[in-house]
């Protein structure tokens, strides 16, 4: 990546589709469309945290799923909230 002629990229982007906030070559992807669009370059998105959004590792852009449900209520407490536990601490 890099030096692509303005025909390469042409055709490269012929080959990718927009969905879920990303790129996607086929089955290829995600890859960063922030990276792609500004800079011409394929990044493939990584996974982590909690809820496993795609992140970009060069730009740390997130590409959320728009089409993901919100997490149900009362399910993502953080060790700081609630407090019942805290007779197990003494
Ligand atoms: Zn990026």
């Amino acid at each position: 990546m890099g030096n692509l002629t303005l025909q390469e990229q042409l055709a490269l982007r012929a080959q990718l589709t927009f969905k879920r906030n990303a790129y996607w070559r086929g089955e290829n992807g995600p890859f960063c469309s922030r990276c792609l669009d500004t800079e011409m370059k394929l990044v493939r998105l990584h996974q982590d945290g909690p809820d496993l959004t795609p992140y970009c590792p060069s730009c740390r852009t997130q590409a959320r799923d728009p089409n993901r449900p919100p997490d149900p209520p009362g399910r993502a407490i953080t060790g700081d909230e609630g407090g019942e536990y805290d007779w197990m601490k003494n």
